[in-house]
C-alpha cells in the first residue's frame, strides 16, 4: 500500500507565498513516478491567519499557487478545527518557512500527534530560527562568526535614556556598516544595512516591530556561499554554491524578484575553502541538533581567506530552482530522489 504523506504548507508567516511555491514543487515530485507509486499525497494548507484546510481548498491553492484568505467565504471554518483527514497521515512533510512552522511550533504539534515528520525537531527548529540562540550554539561549537550585539525591544522602545547609549555602544563595538535584524525571521524581512546614526535608529525601530529579540552584526565584505545538508545522525554536505547579485545586500526583493540574483553551482572556490564550508556546515547542523535537511549560509572573506558562518535554515526554500535542491542536483541527487530520501529519513527517525 502507498504511504500517506501529509504536505503541510502556507502558514502564519511573511514567507507564506514562498511556502506555497516550495509545496508545489514537492507535491509534483511526490505524485510523479517513481514516487507516485510509493506515496499518496494529502495536501494540508494553513491560511495566513492560522486556519487549517485539507481537501478541495488545499488542492486548489496547490494547483493555482494563489494564497487563500480567511476573509474568503469558502474558507470560513473555525480556526482551531483541524480537518479530520489529518488523522490518516502516516508521515508529515512540513514545508513552512519562517515563524509558526520553521521555528519548532509545528514540530511540537506533530511530535504530540506521534506521527513522524520530515526535518528537524522542536529544539533544532527553534535554535535555527532564533539568530541569538543559534549564534550561542555556533560559538560553543567553535565556529567563527561575525561580531554581534544582542538587543532587546525594551532597550529600543521603552526607555528614552537607554536608547542613545545603545546606539553609542553599537557604534563603538561594531561600527558601520552594520546589519540590524529581528532575531526570529527569514527571507531578509525586517533586516537593514545601516551606515549612519539616523539609519541605525530607524532600523532598530523597524526591527523591533517584528520581534522582541534583535541582533546587530558587524557588516563584512564577503562572498556569500551556501551548503546543503542531508541526513540524521550521519549528515552529508552537498557541493558549495554561491549567490551573486548587484544590489546592496541579499534583501527580500533581490531574493524573490526573478533575475535579480544568480546561483553559481558549484561556486568557484579554492578546494580547501569549499571543504572548510562543508565541514563547518556539518558542524553547524550538529551544533543545533539538526535532522533531515538544512541549508547553511556562510561568508567567504576573500581578502583574508576567512570563512564565517552566517546562519542555518532548517526548512530552506524548496522550489525546483531554489538553492537547496539545486545544490543536491549538482551533487548527483535528483529532485524527486531528494524528496524520497527526506521522507525515508523522517521514517527512520533521528
Ligand atoms: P534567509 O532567507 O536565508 O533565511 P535571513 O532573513 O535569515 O535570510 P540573513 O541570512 O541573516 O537573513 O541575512 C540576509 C542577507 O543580508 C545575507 O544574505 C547578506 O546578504 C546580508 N547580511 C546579513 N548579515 C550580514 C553581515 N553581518 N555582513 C554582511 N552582509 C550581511
Ligand atoms: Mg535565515
Ligand atoms: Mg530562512
Ligand atoms: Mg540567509
Amino acid at each position: 500500500a502507498k504511504l500517506r504523506v501529509g504536505l503541510l504548507f502556507g502558514g502564519c508567516s511573511g514567507e507564506h507565498e514562498v511556502s506555497i511555491a516550495s509545496a508545489r514543487a514537492i507535491a509534483s515530485a511526490l505524485t510523479t513516478p517513481p514516487n507516485g507509486d510509493r506515496y499518496d499525497l494529502l495536501p494540508v494548507y494553513i491560511q495566513k491567519e492560522g486556519c487549517w484546510q485539507a481537501g478541495r481548498l488545499a488542492q486548489q491553492v496547490l494547483e493555482t499557487g494563489v494564497a487563500l484568505s480567511d476573509s474568503d467565504p469558502a474558507a470560513a471554518i473555525h480556526r482551531w478545527q483541524f480537518p479530520s483527514a489529518i488523522a490518516e497521515v502516516e508521515v508529515w512533510f512540513p514545508v513552512l518557512h519562517g515563524p509558526n512552522g520553521e521555528d519548532g511550533t509545528v514540530q511540537g504539534l506533530l511530535r504530540l500527534m506521534q506521527v513522524p515528520f520530515v526535518g528537524s525537531g522542536v529544539l533544532a527548529s527553534a535554535m535555527g530560527m532564533d539568530k541569538l540562540a543559534m549564534k550561542m550554539a555556533f560559538a560553543h561549537a567553535g565556529l567563527p562568526q561575525v561580531q554581534y550585539l544582542a538587543v532587546s525591544r525594551g532597550e529600543v522602545w521603552s526607555n528614552p535614556c537607554v536608547f542613545p547609549q545603545l546606539c553609542d555602544r553599537i557604534e563603538t563595538t561594531l561600527g558601520y556598516p552594520c546589519f540590524v535584524k529581528p532575531a526570529n525571521l527569514g527571507s531578509s524581512v525586517g533586516i537593514s544595512k545601516v551606515r549612519t546614526r539616523g539609519q541605525l535608529e530607524a532600523a532598530l525601530d523597524a526591527a523591533a516591530s517584528y520581534d522582541r529579540r534583535l541582533i546587530v552584526e558587524a557588516g563584512v565584505v564577503a562572498r556569500e556561499v551556501e551548503c546543503a545538508i542531508l541526513g540524521n545522525d550521519t549528515p552529508r554536505a552537498s557541493v558549495v554554491g554561491e549567490i551573486t547579485y548587484q544590489s546592496d545586500f541579499y534583501d527580500y526583493e533581490t531574493k524573490y524578484t526573478l533575475g535579480r540574483a544568480d546561483l553559481v553551482i558549484p561556486a568557484k572556490l579554492p578546494t580547501e575553502i569549499a571543504e572548510t564550508v562543508q565541514t563547518m556546515a556539518i558542524q553547524a547542523f550538529k551544533a543545533i541538533d539538526g535532522a533531515g535537511l538544512a541549508r547553511v549560509d556562510c561568508f567567504y572573506i576573500e581578502a583574508s581567506g576567512a570563512v564565517l558562518i552566517n546562519e542555518i535554515n532548517t526548512l530552506p526554500g524548496f522550489t525546483a530552482t531554489s538553492m537547496y535542491p539545486q545544490l543536491w542536483q549538482h551533487s548527483g541527487l535528483e529532485f524527486s530522489e531528494l524528496v524520497h530520501q527526506l521522507v525515508q529519513l523522517a521514517l527512520a527517525g533521528s
